[in-house]
């Protein structure tokens, strides 16, 4: 277990721990322990965690490749016009916004690093790691830790869109909260060696069982831990 989580951990009430135990177990037993690839370059995830704002995996992936195929290297891209971007990534929407987000970020890159590659990040301390992603402009504490733990292996844990309804639910962290916060609490209570697997399994319950406004409570894995179904009176 890296410093991080060790410490982390130490401060996290031992019911809490048994609680997160179970979580991780159940989701495991029913979803399977995902592993990371270790092949995944870090400017290459930042960007596609960029055009995954506001779509689908599937639409993602097809702006990336289209961008891929457009331009031969990010120095292509950071010397193109947003209006030759987002023509690229038009399939994966917000294409202007994200358009002048990348040029931006790859300007910034090159100009700081003087090079378009991203791969220090994963020889630097955490922290150093994650100060640089969050002081470019548009990356949130969700984006930099994509960055850092799919292509880099850090210790850290991106909460999106689903795992902060499925959180919530659980009682795991506020109704109402910063990403920031939710960030800091859920990074603290899941272990890092659970990072990868809880990440994707936490992702796949809350858009399959775990719905917006309809939760499947009776078909969830977790429901005899989580604060909403006991509240609802469906345990
Ligand atoms: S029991 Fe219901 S509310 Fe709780 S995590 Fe499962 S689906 Fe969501």
């Amino acid at each position: 277990m890296s410093e991080r989580s060790t410490k982390a951990l130490a401060s996290v009430s031992a019911e809490t721990r048994e609680l997160i135990r179970h979580i991780l177990e159940h989701l495991a037993a029913t979803y399977g322990v995902p592993r990371l690839r270790r092949d995944r370059d870090p400017l290459d995830t930042l960007i596609e965690t960029i055009l995954s704002q506001s779509t689908n995996d599937r639409n993602r992936d097809r702006a990336f490749a289209r961008l891929k195929a457009r331009f031969p290297t990010w120095d292509a891209v950071r010397r193109a016009s947003t209006r030759e971007i987002a023509a690229a990534i038009r399939v994966g929407g917000l294409a202007r916004i994200k358009s002048v987000r990348i040029k931006r970020i790859l300007q910034e890159i090159e100009r700081r690093t003087g090079a378009l590659d991203l791969s220090f990040l994963c020889r630097v301390p955490l922290e150093e790691a994650l100060g640089f992603l969050r002081s470019l402009d548009g990356v949130g504490p969700k984006t930099a830790a994509c960055v850092l733990l799919f292509a880099c292996g850090h210790p850290v844990f991106p909460v999106d869109t689903h795992i902060r309804r499925v959180a919530a639910r659980l009682g795991l962290i506020p109704q109402r909260c910063s990403d920031e916060r939710a960030h800091q609490q859920l990074g603290r209570l899941i272990p890092a060696r659970h990072s990868y697997a809880a990440h994707l399994n936490l992702i796949r319950l809350g858009r399959d069982v775990c719905r917006p406004r309809t939760p499947r409570c009776e078909a969830c894995c977790l429901i005899q831990y989580c604060a909403y179904a006991h509240e609802m009176g469906k345990v």
